[in-house]
């Protein structure tokens, strides 16, 4: 089945519904599939065929649905690409998937012409009229589109999810509809029951968590509406979420949800309606996590999975936080249950299973698990070897099938032969009420090989020195865990994704010595062992 019947199938159902909103932008079920066929049909019209990759790299809009879908349509590879990404690094993209054609924003305009060389190969289109682009409206040309989508088997291509690669080069997972087709149904299952009408806001990047969340929301027939995320702005949203009566925000990282619980003026907005926020991408911090549910009440879900097996391998439903919670279950800072549909264990360093209570490298099997990587046999090897997806994430699961994440496999600090999991101490750190965030990671030392090193940022008006933050980890933790040496500053850099950047952070302490990180990306599996050993719930 091509995953355009999804939207065919809404837009019969719902001609005359709301599909798409942003700012004074409306568009009906019906609107919105006859310009995705015009976009599909457009791009075979200019010389595409099918399997012929497109790439888009497009602030948040619904622009990003009609090109989506379109693809679909005409059974084309949608090349999503993060909008907050450098000109050589979209190029880098572009050119690794071998796109025909990149679909732009008129702000990504000045560093493609500083960067001409690199975009040579490819047939631009862009919102705006700009030089070397025909403008976006050429692709809904009514004469050109589609009457009804290709047909597709299930393991045909559709979309190419590039890894986030914050060290590394970005790695793109492929996926197909049956891939397309799993996440839709195992959201819907397992995570949040999307109903007809019901209004899903997108705030953070739609070619990530966000998107993706939009296919189960278009199936359903649901309203996708649209932030103008230029920023993200905690008052704007929550007056967007009264307005609309929004009852689900699709995704949110973790950084998100810390702005939301710093940002919010309690009662200014009524945003009874809401029943869900998705969050997932990186870790949340319990005592974080908890605050946000005695502030906005039972309404996070999370997941946990990465490009390589979207959009979850494990989830929470909001009843489930709420009845940890309630019970003052560890549990809560657990990354939930292995889905429906989808079987998890942790490995140790030869691939052998673990029991429940051991840490090792979590793997994945099942219909939501990509084929592999675009042109990239090796990786793809190592990733899937036995059939199962290495995903790079260390952790472990309890004897009730929660998975407690603990950090990738090349975060690990090995520190006079014992292994410290930097968000262990990191949860511990984030208790100090002076401390508003922190990051932890190894750096070389000469005595014990690596030492445990925390950066952290105090509260607003807070100062507090190293020795606070190590006598306090000291109470909560053994000892060899403790950081060794703390540094101070103002903020952590965040990826366009919002993932804290812990590498980029540990970088300069490594400079001159050999990282046993070097070349990683932040997501795929990981080339490093998985460690191995006893862990204890956060
Ligand atoms: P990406 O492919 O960019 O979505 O990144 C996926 C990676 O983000 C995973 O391999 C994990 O390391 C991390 N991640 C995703 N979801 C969670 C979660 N719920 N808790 C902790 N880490 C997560």
């Amino acid at each position: 089945m091509n995953s355009f019947a999804f939207l065919e199938k809404s837009a019969r159902h719902r001609p005359e519904e709301l599909a798409l909103v942003q700012g004074s932008e409306r568009l009906t079920y019906r609107q919105f599939r006859d310009r995705a066929l015009a976009v599909g049909g457009n791009l075979i019209a200019m010389g595409c065929q099918p399997g012929d990759r497109v790439a888009f790299c497009l602030a948040n809009s619904p622009r990003i649905m009609e090109v989506i879908f379109g693809c679909f349509a005409a059974g084309l590879i949608v090349v999503p690409v993060n909008a907050r990404l450098h000109a050589r690094e979209m190029a880098y993209i572009v050119e690794n998937s071998g796109a025909k054609v990149l679909i732009h924003g008129a702000e990504f305009q000045e560093g493609i012409e500083a960067n001409t060389a690199l975009f040579s190969g490819v047939e631009r289109f862009c919102l705006d009229e700009v030089s070397g682009a025909q403008p976006y409206d050429t692709l809904l040309d009514p004469e050109n589109a589609l009457d009804a989508a290709v047909e597709a088997a299930p393991e045909d291509l559709c979309w190419l999810f590039y890894t986030s690669g914050t060290t590394g080069k970005p790695k793109g997972a492929i996926w197909n509809h049956r891939m397309v087709r799993c996440v839709i149904m195992n959201y819907l299952a397992d995570l949040h029951n999307i109903q007809p009408g019901e209004v899903v806001l997108h705030c953070a990047p739609m070619s990530h968590g966000s998107g993706i969340v939009a296919l189960p929301a278009v199936a359903r027939g649901a309203v996708n509406a649209i932030t103008d995320t230029a920023s993200f702005e905690i008052d704007s949203l929550l007056e967007t979420v009264e307005r609309l009566k929004v009852s689900h925000i699709a995704f949110m990282a973790p950084t998100q949800i810390v702005k939301l619980l710093e940002d919010h003026v309690p009662g200014r907005h009524d945003i009874s309606s809401l029943q869900a926020i998705c969050y997932g991408g990186a870790p949340i911090y319990v005592e974080q996590l908890k605050q946000a549910m005695k502030t906005f009440g039972p309404v996070f879900v999370q997941l946990y999975g990465q490009g390589e097996a979207p959009i979850t391998i494990t989830g929470m439903s909001a009843a489930a936080h709420q009845h940890l919670l309630e019970t003052n279950d560890p549990r809560i800072g657990s990354a939930g249950q292995v889905r429906t549909d989808v079987e998890a264990h942790c490995v140790d360093q030869d691939d052998n299973p673990l029991p429940p209570g051991e840490a090792g490298e979590v793997v994945a099997r099942g219909d939501v698990v990509m084929p592999g990587y675009w042109n990239n046999p090796e990786a793809s090897e190592d990733a899937l070897r036995g059939g199962w997806l290495h995903t790079g994430d260390i952790g472990y699961f309890d004897d009730r099938g929660y998975l407690f994440l603990l950090d990738r496999a090349k975060d690990m600090v090995i520190s006079g032969g014992n292994n410290v999991y930097p968000r262990e101490v990191e949860e511990v750190i984030i208790l100090h009420p002076k401390v508003s965030n922190c990051v932890v990671f190894g750096i070389p030392d000469a005595y014990w090989g690596e030492a445990v090193h925390a950066v952290v940022v105090p509260a607003d008006g807070e100062a507090l020195g190293a020795q606070d933050i190590i006598d306090f980890c000291g109470e909560h933790m053994a000892g060899y865990k403790k950081p060794k040496a703390v540094d101070f500053v103002d903020a952590l850099p965040v990826s366009g994704y919002g993932k804290i950047l812990r590498r980029e952070v540990r970088e300069k302490y490594w400079e001159g010595h050999s990282s046993k990180i070097g070349g990683g990306g932040s997501s795929g599996s990981g080339g490093d062992a998985a460690g191995s050993g006893k862990a204890q719930p956060a």
